[in-house]
């Protein structure tokens, strides 16, 4: 099943080019008073949704997706993990490269591990990216991203797949430079994920999925995320040995070569097979205080 969330935090169900407006599904999640969970409502309650969803979508009004502003699949993850240099040509490009590196602040995945990236980074494609520092070098990575459905901690690699509700596309937006990569990757817009989520049954073999990317029809980045340095199962092991893994909490699985600079005015597209393409505009974000 394929589910976006669009317009004016609408659900959707995917259908080819159409969407069908599944918003009254909702209507089974819980309703909540502060505290507010530390789960994302829609995830953690995927099953009851995805019945509902089915229930309702004959009948429910259908729409060209076309036209549609798709906003992120995923409103309220509680984290955002993400994977550095976790190709190997990656690494090789960073090294090679003294405006991605930084005084060789590259190293193995290894051994620098995970990193987080704020929530408040995080936008759908319809929303673009903001350029916040055009001064600087900033740069696209696309990235496949874990949806995670079942809370864990110290997760085995053979149990880690029982942990993903679903996947999505996403980019990792980065502003290059000598800060922490917490820092220079959770600017506003940073974290585009998209076009929906594919749940975890309908997506075939996510270890072996081809995924590109363009910027104003150039081709840029073309992997598959069979070459990643650390798989799937690793990554949900290794973050899950740090963090609890809870529902909604998403994992970018880091990005592989021909990362390079986007400008205002530029136009990426980013194609996950099994998933979807997503069109992202990129402009400057206005530098006037509010
Ligand atoms: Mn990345």
């Amino acid at each position: 099943m394929k589910i976006c969330r669009f317009d004016d935090n609408r659900l959707g169900l995917v259908e080819g080019d159409e969407v069908r407006d599944v918003t009254a599904a909702l209507e089974v999640l819980p309703s909540h008073r502060y505290p507010l969970p530390t789960v994302d409502p829609m995830i953690a309650n995927l099953g009851r949704l995805r019945q509902e969803i089915r229930r309702i979508a004959p009948s429910a009004p259908t729409l060209p997706l076309a036209g549609r502003r798709l906003l992120a699949p995923v409103a309220n993850p509680g984290k955002v993990i993400a994977a550095p240099v976790n190709y190997r040509k990656h690494l090789e490009e960073a090294r090679e490269d003294a405006t991605i590196h930084f005084n060789n602040q590259v190293a193995e995945i290894q051994q620098i591990g995970l990193f987080l990236k704020a929530n408040s980074s995080i936008v759908g494609a319809g929303h673009g990216v903001e350029i916040q520092h055009p001064d600087r070098r900033n740069d696209h990575e696309a990235e496949l991203v874990l949806v995670i459905g079942k809370a864990g901690r110290n997760i085995p690699r053979e149990r880690a797949f029982e942990h993903i509700a679903a996947y999505s596309g996403g980019l990792d937006m980065t502003v290059r430079g000598p800060q922490e990569r917490s820092m220079r990757k959770s600017i506003d817009s940073y974290t585009v994920v998209g076009p929906w989520i594919v749940t975890a049954d309908e997506l075939k073999d996510p270890q072996a999925l081809d995924f590109w990317l363009t910027v104003n029809g150039e081709p840029r980045q073309r992997a598959n995320t069979r070459d990643l340095v650390l798989d799937i199962p690793t990554l949900i092991e290794t973050a899950s040995s740090y963090y609890t893994l809870q529902p909604g909490d998403l994992l970018f699985t880091g990005t592989p070569e021909g990362v390079a600079r986007v400008v205002d005015g530029d136009v990426i597209v980013v194609e996950f097979e099994g998933i979807g393409r997503m069109e992202v505009d990129v402009r400057n974000a206005t530098r006037s205080y509010a």
